[in-house]
């Protein structure tokens, strides 16, 4: 089976339509949560992410926009985002968002994988560094979880005596481009498909992967987007202009 694996969108429907366009063959969708905030689109990205059918998991933002998480834990201006986007959002988009399933989430004809935002074992806890990712990758039975939330493209392996980390390796900056990285057995992983609408890694292309199951083949995606009209969206709905300039550095 192949995977197409989406993860914080957050609100861009323009990162999101051209990752789509990319985007090689797949079977299923999986999309790890923060859909909506920061960004001008939510409606819009809610109901493309609907049709696309899939895997979902809830992500802090889509907590905090549909009121299931206090706003005391974001900074000011993911609070102010999280207001806007929760009085934009339709009754019926406001609903499908609460209703996302916590992390981890399982897929019955995947059994070895497994489906978080944050962490398998806080879904809000941040996997940045591979110190950060040894007790997560440890923990569990099951040897390969997809994650999110830290906008940051690549992954983590370990087993009882070694571990390592890998970011994958581009040599443009404005260029549709991918690159590969092969499993192999007898380790666990962490995989981070990266921010489709709000990279973090200094890279301002949206960012996806592709999970080949049979092959055990990672494949990260970056694309160009229209950066212009989702910067402009997000000024013309008055939100702070840093979400704007933010998207350009890719930080
Ligand atoms: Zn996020």
């Amino acid at each position: 089976m192949r995977l197409l694996l989406l993860s914080d969108i957050h609100s861009n429907l323009e990162a999101l339509e051209a990752s789509l366009a990319a985007a090689p063959a797949y079977d299923r969708v999986v999309n790890l949560g923060d859909i909506v905030g920061y960004g001008g689109s939510p409606n819009e990205v809610i109901q493309r992410s609907r049709s696309l059918g899939g895997i979902f998991v809830r992500g802090n933002h889509d907590k905090a926009a549909s009121g299931l998480m206090e706003l005391t834990d974001f900074n000011p201006i993911a609070g102010l985002a999280a207001l806007w986007t929760r009085d934009q959002l339709t009754p019926e988009n406001l609903d499908w968002l609460r209703n996302l399933p916590q992390g981890p989430v399982h897929m019955e004809d995947l059994p070895e994988s497994q489906f978080v935002h944050g962490s398998p074992i806080d879904e809000d806890d941040y996997v940045v560094t591979a110190r950060d990712a040894l007790e997560p990758l440890l923990a569990f039975s099951v040897p390969l979880t997809f994650f999110g939330h830290t906008h940051l493209q690549g992954g983590f392996s370990a087993n009882a005596t070694s571990n390592d980390a890998f970011r994958p390796p581009y040599k443009t900056v404005g260029q549709a481009e991918s690159t590969d990285w092969q499993l192999k057995p007898g380790l666990h992983y962490l995989i981070n498909p990266g921010s489709v609408g709000q990279p973090r890694d200094g890279d301002w292309r949206a960012a996806f992967a592709i999970f080949d199951s049979e092959a055990q083949l990672v494949s990260f995606h970056r694309t160009p987007y229209d950066l212009k009209t989702a910067q402009e969206r997000i000024l013309a709905a008055q939100l702070p202009q840093r979400l704007a300039t933010r998207l350009a550095a890719g930080r």
